[in-house]
């Protein structure tokens, strides 16, 4: 039975108010119990049910979002339950020293929402702190730096999210992540790696040592208990002051000093120029959701500063208009793949130079996603990988809307070497017996952030400041160059889809910017492939992302199939990467149930429940 056991009313607790008699008071029933949180049963990446259900990469935080469904939660309220205790169990990937993007369905009034959580620059900021000498700081040294500590947005959009849709408040939803950090969690593989491949920063670092290692400095060894209490009790000082006690006060000052003056390392760390009115100023934003569609369907995603929802779109346009029937027989499975990964790379070329805070660059939206635009693009593609890099397209020809002042400049370029840092960033998907969706993406930029613990605090800070672009000129023109108080480009793709108005799908994933091509192809396996949404999820994964070397990013597993045989015919060069993204999405059947899926495998394997299987 659902009791909303904290929702009695006040009299119902204390008694009528001014009667004295004490034998009179009625004494709140007792708080349901957590101690299924200090021994959670074995993980299922796969769970078929009604009622709700949720999916993220931990049994304890799916848990902790059943828990909060199942006692009076609504599925905002469960998404951030599951954030919290993944702040906990999942610290190296996402926390309250980071932001993120939550994407919301609302059913009652079948509405979508975004709340935009994400980091910005400090008002102090500017884009020349970034270089030495006209040449730009090492990217080590930045990732691991006060420099590049973005004003932490996770708690503002809990707060955000809570008091525009939830049904219940911090204290609520926050109990199961305080057992958690409190009683501790065991320790296992994927946590001792993800600090091993951390080591040396964190040792380097006297708080971040402290916290994550042995006395000796080592990784915590798998099977051990590792307890959190530090940040138990931020959770407690937030599930009674609410956002306040983040972004004002001592623990915002206590921030502040720690990008000013980072704690001792050798050696020094580079120190960031935050102030307390950053974190007092600091605002989640509501907004409009990117709309597309495919294969009749309707893809709702992240607008900017999030390239997600856009490139998403744009890609699924691309591949649409040269791939009218799907993946049919005419096209055959390896074709379509091939013209999916280079409707990719031309809405990667586009991304690179358009996207940025639409706060600060006017983002051509109408024309990126127009049917022409996308046809014009679709003309570049032949049967084999081109032999140069795309170069961006020109949307602003089928804006209606003047106004936008045309290209920014040059695109940025990257290089996809896989490095050890596409290992960040975690997805949740919740949804509820009302039909209210979340699908919400969160991080702290790289794995561990900016490896900096805020002493005696219990967590991270991140280091989404180094998803600006950092030219290695200076007075290059970028969409994405550092200003004050901007929110530097992200590629995190929170989605929802429908059908007629139904929900169909939700989902994302971690991965940098594998994250837009692994929510791609999970709908390009789903709706071209028919697979069912969980083994969309868990099939090998290639990614195409306009890399100056013009490789496909593979998955060890995708390289040894036949498909990797014949896109390799069709000239395709690929890096190999052992595992792409993380990924959690549910399923809207047509007989009214659910189905919840994580990874199998990947990153030791995800967690799925529903309320009532
Ligand atoms: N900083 C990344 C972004 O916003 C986080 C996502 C990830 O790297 O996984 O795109």
């Amino acid at each position: 039975m659902n009791i909303r056991w904290f929702a009695l009313p006040l009299f119902a607790l204390v008694g009528f108010a001014g009667c004295d008699d004490s034998s009179s008071v009625v004494q709140p029933p007792p708080e349901p119990s957590l101690e299924e949180f200090e021994n959670p049963p074995a993980p299922a990446a796969t769970a078929v049910g009604r009622g709700g259900a949720a999916a993220t990469v931990d049994v304890r935080a799916t848990l902790a979002a059943i828990y909060t469904l199942k006692h009076g939660g609504n599925a905002i309220d469960a998404s951030v339950a599951a954030a919290a205790v993944l702040g906990v169990t999942d610290p190296f990937s996402c926390g309250i020293g980071g932001g993120g993007f939550m994407v919301v369905y609302l059913a009652k009034e079948r509405r979508f929402i975004t709340i935009d959580h994400r980091e910005k620059a400090p008002g102090a900021q500017t884009h020349a702190l970034f270089y030495r000498n006209d040449k730009p700081i090492p990217t080590n040294d930045l990732i691991t730096s006060g420099l590049s500590v973005g004003v932490p947005g996770t708690v503002r959009g809990w707060e955000e999210a809570l008091r525009r849709y939830g049904k219940l408040t911090f204290r609520e939803v926050l109990r199961p992540a305080i057992v958690v950090a409190e009683k501790g969690f065991v320790v296992d593989a994927t946590f001792a790696d993800q600090t091993g491949r951390n080591l040396d920063r964190f040792r380097r670092i006297s708080s971040t040592r402290k916290l994550f290692l042995t006395d000796a400095g080592d990784p915590r060894p798998v099977g051990e208990r590792f307890k959190n209490p530090e940040l138990g009790a931020v959770y407690r000082k937030i599930a009674e002051g609410g956002a306040k006690v983040m972004y004002e006060g001592e623990l915002a000052q206590k921030i502040v000093e720690t990008v000013r003056q980072p704690p001792e390392a050798n050696p020094p760390l580079e120190p960031g120029v935050m102030a307390v009115e950053d974190l007092a100023n600091y605002e989640a934003r509501v907004r409009v959701p990117v709309e597309s569609s495919y294969r009749g369907h309707t893809i709702i995603g992240m607008p900017a500063p999030s390239s997600g929802g856009l490139t998403l779109g744009e890609t699924l346009n691309i591949l649409a208009v040269v791939a009218p029937s799907g993946a049919g027989e005419q096209n055959g499975t390896e074709e379509h793949v091939h013209r999916y990964l280079e409707a990719s790379r031309l809405a990667f070329a586009d991304r690179n130079a358009f996207h940025g805070d639409p706060e600060y660059v006017d983002v051509p939206r109408q024309g990126l996603l127009a049917i022409p635009f996308a046809t014009e693009r679709s003309a570049l593609i032949t049967d084999r990988a081109p032999t140069a890099a795309a170069k961006p397209g020109n949307p602003y020809a089928y804006q209606d809307d003047p106004s936008p002042s045309g290209p920014p400049g040059k695109p940025s370029t990257f290089d996809a070497s896989p490095t050890a840092m596409e290992k960040e960033t975690t997805h949740i998907t919740v949804t509820d017996d009302d039909g209210n969706i979340v699908s919400y993406t969160f991080t702290i930029e790289a794995e561990g952030g900016s490896g900096i613990v805020v002493p005696g605090h219990g967590f991270l800070l991140n280091n989404e400041l180094t998803d600006f672009d950092i030219p290695s000129d200076p007075k290059a023109k970028a969409a994405n160059l550092l200003e004050p108080g901007k929110r530097p480009r992200s590629s995190m793709t929170p989605t929802i889809v429908t059908k007629d108005g139904k929900p169909r799908l939700a989902l994302g994933s971690p991965g940098g910017s594998t994250i837009i091509t692994t929510v791609g192809q999970a709908l390009v396996n789903f709706f071209d492939f028919n697979m069912p949404l969980p083994a969309a999820l868990a099939a090998p994964r290639v990614s195409q992302r306009n890399a100056t070397d013009l490789r496909d990013t593979a998955e060890t597993v995708f390289l040894a199939s036949d498909m990797a045989t014949k896109l390799k015919a069709r000239g395709h060069v690929f890096t190999e990467q052992a595992e792409i993204g993380a990924a959690t999405g549910i399923q809207f059947n047509d007989d009214g149930t659910v189905t919840a899926a994580a990874e199998p495998v990947r990153r030791g394997g995800g967690s799925a429940m529903v309320v009532k299987p």
